[in-house]
């Protein structure tokens, strides 16, 4: 648990940024909120979140409560679960490529009205734990393209283990909506189109069996009628609809922007999942006669190919180097200063649980969120606004005392933004080990521009609780930076979001 010094100490920081704001009216929330400028009596108190959970509703072992029933003995306060929506990869043969299909999948939410269920019991979950806020969500595959070499007799899925995670829809409706290949959400609605495109296939099956009767022979006219006929059977198995994006055709990254905005127009929040996962399953071989790989790189650049998402994991079980000064997060924050992009990419912490086992429990990796309250609301809203950090360690996890960017106008805390009005300003941290003990910690903090400049501006080592204090004195009018950590220890890695600066005269 967080130190109650540390969310006193936060508390009263925070008292005063609303004691300026009401003097100059200058702080202000970054965009994705549509919300009320002025902080009133605002306060945050820290609370710990284990975000991308699997429960027996897809791949991982133990049900709902049992999950609740684990983070409540680790300390949690949110628990954000994400089964996995659709297990499913097909191969279908162009041009009848529904007729001529071959499917392999795995029960997951979309299989067998398991969402409507899922949905009800993490509803009930979060009504009878009252110490926990559960919420739902789900992860998605939205995309993959198949890569057919005839000759070596052998199919590539890529992209299959590109994920993302949906959180907060609420609705099976607006799960089941989201453009995900093999689900319903994937379908262009039905217009007037379909008939003309089954226009032809009728035309030429009229032709085959009744005009041309005098003018072809019998077996060339039946071919025709057949490749008619298929092509109508075909069609008739999609109900005469067309899917959005399809597995023979590489759109790059459209499929997830289309994913990515059909989520924001349910109201909900999107992550991209482990982007540096890197997966190759090795080839099997299908009776014999194909052989079937799976593989998908590091896609960290999707991050940037990609826009209006919520976030992304800048901190899961494998090596991340999206975090690292001046690559992909940064770039990301740089376009948002620059204006190429509406909002900034927040980080988080993923957990990506499916089962305890020794080495990997449900509080290894987590998010601290600096809710406003303990509330589904107050948990979304923190997750919106990138009010967080992202910590792994376990119980050996380093924890954000303080980080703070104090003007003469206010303060600001991660995902927060403040003027700097023609004045020196100053940075502060502090880091200690949330079960109190001592550990050597090497931290960064990290600047970057509109100019597009990303720096390491201060690089310390020393024992927790290790105190940093970073001044500079100058930000010309109407340029914007920010500020974020990274710290290591020999247990742990904690990654902050930003802390932004407006120069203000
Ligand atoms: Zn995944």
């Amino acid at each position: 648990m967080v130190g109650l010094k540390g969310a006193q100490r936060l508390r009263r920081s925070l008292s005063q940024i609303c004691l300026h704001v009401l003097l100059f009216g200058l702080l202000t929330p970054l965009p994705g909120d549509g919300q009320d400028p002025q902080w009133g009596s605002r306060t945050f108190e820290p609370v710990r979140a284990a975000i991308h959970v699997h429960s027996s509703y897809s791949t991982g072992d133990e049900s709902l409560r049992e999950i609740a029933e684990q983070a409540r003995a680790n300390g949690l306060a949110v628990l954000i679960l994400t089964d996995d929506d659709l297990l499913e990869v097909s191969y279908g043969l162009p041009p009848w490529s529904r007729l001529l299909r071959v499917t392999q999948s795995e029960e997951a939410l979309f299989t067998d009205n398991r969402l409507e269920a899922y949905l009800d019991e993490i509803r009930q979950l979060d009504a009878s734990f009252e110490d926990l806020v559960i919420i739902d969500g789900v992860e998605s595959a939205p995309y993959y393209t198949w890569d057919v070499d005839w000759a070596q007799r052998r199919w590539t899925v890529r992209g299959w283990n590109k994920h993302l995670l949906a959180i907060g829809l609420d609705s099976a409706d607006a799960y089941r909506g989201l453009p995900v290949l093999g689900g319903d959400g994937m379908w262009l609605p039905q217009d007037g189109s379909a008939v003309l495109r089954m226009l032809w296939p009728v035309l030429g099956l009229f032709y085959a069996l009744w005009l041309g009767r005098r003018m072809h022979g019998t077996v060339l006219r039946l071919l025709v009628a057949s490749i008619c006929l298929l092509f109508l059977l075909d069609g008739s198995l999609g109900d005469f609809r067309v899917a959005r994006f399809d597995a023979n055709v590489d759109t790059g990254p459209q499929p997830y922007q289309a994913w990515i905005d059909a989520v924001a127009a349910a109201d909900g929040l999107s992550f991209w999942a482990h982007p540096e996962a890197a997966l190759t399953i090795p080839a099997h071989s299908v009776a014999g006669i194909v052989e079937v790989h799976s593989q998908t790189p590091a896609h960290a650049g999707d991050l940037l190919a990609t826009q209006g998402y919520t976030g992304f994991a800048a901190l899961y079980a494998d090596n991340v180097t999206a975090t690292e000064p001046g690559r992909e997060w940064d770039q990301t924050l740089i376009e948002y200063l620059q204006g190429r992009r509406a909002r900034p990419s927040w980080g988080m912490g993923e957990i990506d649980y499916h089962r305890q086992e020794r080495g990997a429990e449900l509080h290894d990796i987590q998010t601290v969120l600096f809710v406003e309250e303990r509330s589904r609301q107050g948990v979304l809203e923190a997750l919106t606004h990138g009010r967080a950090y992202a910590v792994r360690g376990g119980d050996e996890a380093l924890q954000l005392q303080r980080f703070v960017a104090t003007t003469v106008v206010g303060e600001a805390v991660a995902g927060q933004q403040v003027s700097t009005a023609g004045k020196p300003w100053t940075v502060s941290a502090v880091i200690d080990k949330a079960n109190g003990t001592t550990e050597v910690v090497d931290l960064r903090l990290v600047r970057g521009t509109a100019q597009g400049q990303v720096e390491v501006v201060a690089r310390l080592s020393g024992s927790t609780p290790l105190h940093v204090e970073h001044v500079e004195t100058r930000l010309p009018q109407d340029e914007q930076c920010y500020f974020r950590l990274l710290v290591t220890s020999r247990t742990s890695i904690l990654t902050s979001n930003p802390i932004f600066l407006r120069g203000t005269d």
